[in-house]
């Protein structure tokens, strides 16, 4: 028995957020990065067959001690519910990270247009980079399947490492990061929930909560043209030159000195300007019969309704090339054909074209990155698909386990190096 403890220390890709209620992130704090560790567990846990509750929903577990324990859902019986502890002890470590932007409310980027006579934009919020640790801390309980729990539970955080991020405002570009050290875990040789969620599950209609067969995940590549490429996105050019569309009011916008911030770290804060295109120049021409609220969220400032996609910063690799990711889930109001109407569009966006050997194009050459990068790569992951670039994988352990392995080509492991800013 006695105690068992692990210690990965993670470094940030892209500046991870924990803010607080009034919108300050001074320090780490371990509720928003559990907060984010659950909800990609339940995500887990679905995919694989078992049964995750909603811990904000009128269903949630409670436990009761005549029922026992088997009673709670799996994401209850590690992350705990009303009357049963969680499974381990989490402290963070947030000595190594410092502010990128020096600011308490974070500053404005504009998005172009207006809103009731004033300059619309989004906050870039001031988050935190560098490097932290997470110290799980768990007695042995000899639980074969609560052990088991907690080996998927470490394996879903190297999923967040591959694919997603971690802590809040994920899906708005924060907390991408890697493992430095110290991530050690064994999957079990089958899968701890029984049945996976097979492919032709959704005939029973869409699932009511995120499962992870139900979403896509995305890195995508590019190669700027030349040093100040981010100057040349349309958001960040309105700021710089003061020429925003209407009235900025007193409101605090970006200025060069912010953005070199980011830059000297190795990231730029490109998630809301691939999220601007994407919604309001691709889609409506896409002709997409989905109402792009659904998919990309409601209006902005209007953070309570979460979004079905989800795009990170971008940060610096190696070789001169950048990368953001982007992963989606479909919305579970939305049916499979509209959703894949749309993912196919998607896909077709961010592929870059090769028109002969050694040259390629982007797509969409004259939009999102046409005189700014030259398209890079496109690693593409999903769940029963011709798309994803490994292999059409149809058993959701299998998917897991892949993902979890972090491979981006059928014959290779791929993932290139990252190289990041200065320490
Ligand atoms: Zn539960």
């Amino acid at each position: 028995m006695g105690y068992q403890r692990l210690s990965p220390e993670l470094k940030t890709l892209t500046p991870v957020w924990t803010g607080n209620v009034k919108g300050k992130c001074d320090r780490l704090r371990e509720t928003g990065l559990l907060g984010s560790l659950r909800w990609w567990f339940e995500v887990v846990v679905r995919g694989l067959g078992g049964h995750a509750c909603d811990p904000t929903g009128e269903k949630k577990c409670e436990y009761e001690e005549r029922e026992g324990v088997e009673k709670l859902c799996a994401a209850c019986r590690v992350f705990g519910a009303t009357g049963w502890r969680k499974l381990f002890r989490l402290e963070v470590d947030g000595s190594g990270l410092e502010p990128v932007m020096a600011s308490d409310r974070g500053l404005l980027l504009p998005s172009g247009r207006c809103h009731n006579s004033r300059a619309g934009g989004w906050y870039i919020l001031p988050a935190l980079y560098g490097t932290f640790s997470l110290e799980f801390r768990r007695r042995r309980s000899g639980d074969k399947k609560e052990e088991e729990f907690i080996q998927v539970l470490l394996g879903t955080l190297r999923l967040m490492e591959r694919w997603t991020a971690i802590g809040a405002k994920e899906t708005g570009g924060y907390g991408v990061f890697k493992t430095v050290s110290g991530l050690n875990f064994e999957l079990p040789e089958q899968n701890p929930f029984g049945q996976s969620r097979g492919a032709s599950d959704d005939e029973n209609g869409p699932a009511a909560l995120p499962g992870l067969t139900d979403f896509f995940f995305a890195r995508v590549r590019l190669r700027p043209k030349e040093g100040d490429w981010w100057k040349k996105f349309k958001e960040v050019e309105l700021t710089l030159n003061k020429r925003l569309p209407c009235k900025g009011g007193r409101q605090q916008w970006m200025r060069e000195g912010h953005f070199q911030e980011w830059i000297e770290k190795g990231c730029f804060p490109l998630s809301p300007i691939v999220r601007n295109w994407l919604r309001y120049a691709w889609y409506p021409r896409l002709k997409g019969s989905i109402s792009e609220g659904l998919i990309f969220g409601t209006a902005e400032g209007d953070r309570r309704r979460r979004t079905a996609i989800g795009i990170s910063h971008a940060y610096r690799l190696e070789n001169g090339l950048w990368e953001f990711r982007i992963w989606g889930c479909r919305p579970p109001d939305l049916e499979e054909g509209k959703w894949q109407e749309f993912v196919e569009g998607l896909h077709e966006a961010l592929k870059p074209l090769n028109r002969q050997a050694g040259f390629s194009v982007w797509r969409n050459e004259d939009g999102l990155f046409g005189c700014v990068a030259e398209p890079g790569e496109l690693v593409w992951r999903e769940f029963n698909s011709e798309r994803d670039t490994v292999s059409k994988i149809s058993d959701g352990w299998d998917f897991f386990k892949s993902l979890v392995e972090g491979k981006e080509k059928e014959d290779g492991q791929g993932s290139a190096g990252v190289v990041g800013g200065a320490e």
